[in-house]
C-alpha cells in the first residue's frame, strides 16, 4: 500500500470487504456499473473542454460530443456494462450530451488546471502526527483566484449538507493547501442530476481546520483497519451495483433483494 486516496477511505467506509476485494486481492470485476461509465465519460469530455478553453481553442458541441462518445463506447470494452433496471445505454449517452450542453454554454472564470493529479505526505497539521503514506487525487478543475470545483453525477440532487460532509472535498482543500501554502479561495460541486427533467445545480462550501481534523481522525482509523486486516462486509443498497457480490459472503446469503444481474453474476463466478 503506497498510498490512499480519497475514493479508497470511502469505499473501505461504506463496505471494508469490498475494499479488500478491490485493492488488496484486486479480484476481477465481472462488470462495470452503467452510473460508473457515465460519470467518467463526462469527466473526460470536461477535462478535454478546459484544456481546449485554456489553450484558447474554440469548441463545437459537436467535438464536444464526439470526445464523450470516445469515451463512453472505449469504455464498454472490456467488462460488459450492467445498466439499471429500464436504462437505456442510448438514453444515457443523450443524457450525458445534455449535460454537456447545459455546462458549454456557462460562462466560465479564467481556467487555472484542469485534472490535476496530486500526491502529497498525508500529515496531520494539527497533532504532527505522519501517517507515512501519501496522499493521492486529481482536481477536476482549479479555476479562477483558485477555486477548487468537483463534478457530480448522481440520480438526485445532492443535498448542501451531504456536501458540506464529504470527505472527498476535505481531502482536496487539505491537498490544496499543502500544495500552495493557503487555503483554496473557494470550493464548488457542479452537480448534474439524472432526473426526469436533467439539471445543473451548482452548491459551494467550505472547509476549515475542524474538518481536517475530523479527516486525520478517520484517516487514522481507516488505516488501523486496512493495517489490522479488519474487512468487515457491510450492506446497504450499495450492494446492488457491486461487482463482487457474487464473491460476498453476504449477499450469496440474502434473499429477496438480488436483482436479476447480480443474480446471474454469482451463478457466473
Ligand atoms: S455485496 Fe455489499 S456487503 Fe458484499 S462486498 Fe459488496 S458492497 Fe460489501
Amino acid at each position: 500500500m503506497d498510498h490512499l486516496s480519497s475514493s479508497q477511505i470511502n469505499l473501505y467506509l461504506q463496505c471494508a470487504l469490498k475494499y479488500k476485494f478491490q485493492y488488496i486481492d484486486q479480484f476481477p470485476k465481472p462488470f462495470r456499473p452503467s452510473a460508473l461509465v457515465f460519470g467518467s465519460a463526462v469527466h473526460s469530455a470536461l477535462a478535454w473542454f478546459h484544456e481546449e478553453k485554456m489553450k484558447g481553442n474554440q469548441i463545437t458541441l459537436e467535438a464536444l460530443y464526439r470526445i464523450f462518445d470516445a469515451d463512453w463506447f472505449s469504455q464498454k470494452i472490456g467488462e460488459p456494462l450492467r445498466f439499471k433496471e429500464g436504462e437505456q445505454e442510448m438514453a444515457l449517452v443523450n443524457l450525458g450530451k445534455e449535460f454537456l450542453t447545459m455546462y458549454a454554454k456557462e460562462e466560465l472564470p479564467e481556467i487555472k488546471g484542469a485534472e490535476i493529479h496530486f500526491s502529497i505526505p498525508l500529515v496531520d497539521t494539527i497533532t504532527g502526527e505522519d501517517f507515512k503514506i501519501d496522499l493521492e487525487g486529481f482536481f477536476d478543475l482549479v479555476e479562477g483566484e483558485g477555486t477548487i470545483v468537483e463534478f457530480k453525477t448522481s440520480a438526485q440532487t445532492l443535498s448542501a449538507s451531504d456536501i458540506d460532509n464529504r470527505l472527498q472535498l476535505t481531502a482536496y482543500c487539505y491537498a490544496y493547501e499543502i500544495l500552495n501554502h493557503k487555503p483554496p479561495a473557494g470550493l464548488k460541486v457542479v452537480n448534474f442530476v439524472k432526473a426526469r427533467k436533467p439539471k445543473m445545480v451548482v452548491t459551494e462550501t467550505k472547509r476549515g481546520k475542524g474538518d481536517y481534523q475530523g479527516f486525520f481522525y478517520i484517516v487514522r482509523e481507516v488505516l488501523n483497519g486496512i493495517k489490522g486486516g479488519f474487512f468487515p462486509p457491510r450492506m446497504g443498497f450499495w450492494c446492488k451495483d457491486c461487482e463482487y457480490a457474487a464473491i460476498c459472503p453476504l449477499w450469496k446469503h440474502t434473499v429477496g433483494v438480488k436483482t436479476k444481474e447480480s443474480q446471474s453474476a454469482v451463478e457466473a463466478y
